[in-house]
């Protein structure tokens, strides 16, 4: 973990300090060595929190974007089962950065224990996912709307374990290094896979790293689920509409039709 208590104060991991655990209140140890990110470990080597992954630089520098207090946020459920919380923002929503692969189930566990909550998922851990990503690079060439992308093969361009998720899933295929090898119209984006099929189609959201941070702090929910939802159905119908619509009704009638 980042932050342990110390003096009841939540404090990071340095040299020879002692602190408490922020969930169970257990001893914890300062781990201030050159292979891994300064973090606390359990003194007795058992984690309170079954679900926690050991923190790579990708998470420490995702959970930098973010202030202190919004990280490593104890959530409890009504049977008083305990776990943290990557970040959880002012606005109640929880977000989880997963670098190690994770099984579907306790992928579903976790996603019906925060509820409200995304995944930032680490496309760079598998070179695979990011080859996969770039080749199904046809994709992004035709987008929907702005930003938005629709796919019936997912499958194509991104990780199977993440397709079926309920909750937003953001792959990161870059990191916070400087770009390296992504053509430009793909570079600085988080892409982000929506829960469900919209007529089939999956509906893939590009947004800047920038704007994700952003909208953390501003919006209630940082993925707007509902206005996309909304712009694909309508553009969807619209398109039908064209295609249905007999060769000789000009664009203005058709129009006035849907006024009605
Ligand atoms: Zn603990």
């Amino acid at each position: 973990m980042r932050f342990a208590l110390v003096n009841d104060e939540r404090s990071e991991a340095a040299p020879q300090l002692l602190g408490c655990c922020l969930g169970c209140s257990q001893p914890m140890i300062a781990k201030c060595g050159t292979q891994r990110v300064w973090h606390w470990a359990h003194r007795s080597n058992r984690n309170c929190d079954t679900w926690w992954e050991p923190e790579t630089l990708w998470h420490r520098d995702w959970k930098n974007q973010f202030p202190s207090e919004w990280q490593e946020i104890i959530q409890r459920d009504e049977k008083g089962e305990k776990h943290v919380a990557d970040v959880m923002t002012a606005n109640g929503q929880v977000i989880e950065f997963q670098h190690s692969h994770l099984p579907a189930q306790e992928r579903a566990a976790r996603e019906a224990f925060y509820r409200n909550m995304i995944w930032i998922v680490d496309g760079m851990r598998l070179k695979n996912d990011r080859k996969r990503f770039l080749a199904g690079g046809s994709l992004f060439s035709a987008p929907f709307a702005k930003g938005l992308f629709l796919t019936r093969s997912p499958e194509s361009c991104l990780p199977a374990v993440w397709l079926n998720c309920t909750k937003p899933v953001l792959f990161d295929f870059e990191g916070f290094a400087a770009p390296d090898g992504l053509p430009p119209e793909i570079q600085g984006k988080l892409w982000c896979l929506l829960p469900g099929r919209i007529d089939g189609q999956a509906v893939l959201a590009a947004v800047s790293r920038s704007w994700f941070i952003d909208a953390a702090r501003m919006r209630e929910q940082i993925i707007p689920m509902h206005a996309i939802t909304w712009v694909v159905r309508r553009g969807l119908t619209a398109r039908r509409w064209n295609y249905t619509r007999p060769p000789h009704s000009g664009p203005s009638r058709g129009r006035r039709r849907a006024k009605y």
